[in-house]
């Protein structure tokens, strides 16, 4: 499965579910960004960039990145 890409207005992540390691550490820390019995499964809006970008950073696979979109 490819990446996929969540863009929000600040902030894109992407996810690979192929990497993801399902330790939920992203689900846990910020429910309102990471949702997967919604979809889509992330809002990258929901939640200000810096704290979008310190959660991705914590996944440990991988599976998650983060760009911040340049305005
Ligand atoms: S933190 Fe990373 S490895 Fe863990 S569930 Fe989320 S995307 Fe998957």
């Amino acid at each position: 499965m490819a990446r996929k890409n969540y863009t929000g207005k600040d902030i894109t992540v992407s996810f690979d579910l192929d990497v993801c390691q399902h330790a939920a550490i992203c689900v846990h820390t910020l429910p309102a960004v990471f949702n997967t019995k919604r979809r889509p499964w992330i809002l990258a809006d929901a939640a200000p960039a810096e704290e979008v970008a310190t959660v991705v950073s914590r996944c440990p696979s991988g599976a998650l990145r983060y760009e911040l979109v340049q305005h």
